[in-house]
């Protein structure tokens, strides 16, 4: 089997998927768009919120498109942006804490919503995409 050509339409069949599956019980209150952006080897994915339009723009790295990421690294990447939104975070949510990251609340909130797994995965994959981006500069 070929996998899925990795377009727009493929980001957005994942967050559908991941909505459905984790988020069922954080309704969608205003309108969310996905797309892939520019090529950042850091920032892997990322939300906001258009002050004027009142939606959700969630954008990730166009490294993503690459076939040799595992999609369970994309998956995790826009779970962890999903958790902001249900967070009150670039959303029409209410602000359930002072700052998007505090105290390990994005970790904490993938486990208890069954997506363990996931951060598991990434973690594991990030370890050695470090060490790959600190060979190709030679660090
Ligand atoms: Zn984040």
């Amino acid at each position: 089997m070929y996998p899925l050509p990795r377009d727009n339409k493929w980001l957005l069949s994942r967050l559908d998927y991941l909505w459905s599956e984790y988020f069922s019980d954080v309704p969608q209150n205003n309108k969310v768009f996905i797309s892939f952006g520019r090529f950042a080897k850091y920032r892997l994915g990322s939300i906001r919120l258009n002050k004027r339009t009142k939606s959700s723009i969630i954008t990730i790295t166009r490294m993503f498109k690459d076939q040799r990421i595992p999609s369970q690294v994309v998956d995790h990447t826009i779970a962890h942006e999903l958790v902001h939104y249900a967070h009150g975070f670039s959303s029409q949510h209410p602000k359930l804490h002072k700052y998007p990251h505090a105290g390990g609340v994005v970790k904490r909130e993938m486990s208890e919503r069954g997506m363990g797994y996931l951060y598991d995965f990434y973690k594991k994959w990030i370890i050695e995409y470090r060490q790959l981006l600190r060979k190709q500069h030679g660090w």
